[in-house]
């Protein structure tokens, strides 16, 4: 058997967050979520000239674009032939 009883417990919550390249917040839809956006956590490993390093960091979608435009195998719809 297992009594149960309400707790409050303190948790978290993202209330804003902004784009790491150009600064601007991320935009809410009108529930209160944010839009899209690119949130990266990587912790970089051995054999890698950044060994240890833990970077984290998000991206606005028009960033985004901006980035993957100067990939020299092309990603995005509108730039693939
Ligand atoms: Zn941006």
């Amino acid at each position: 058997m297992r009594k149960v009883k309400k707790v409050l417990k303190e948790e978290d919550e993202i209330y804003e967050i902004y784009c790491n390249m150009c600064g601007k917040p991320i935009e809410k839809d009108s529930f209160g979520n944010f839009l899209e956006y690119l949130s990266v956590d990587k912790k970089w490993g051995y054999f890698s000239i950044l060994d240890g390093q833990e970077h984290s960091f998000d991206i606005c979608d028009s960033c985004y674009k901006d980035i993957v435009s100067k990939f020299k195998i092309k990603i995005l719809d509108d730039e693939k032939e």
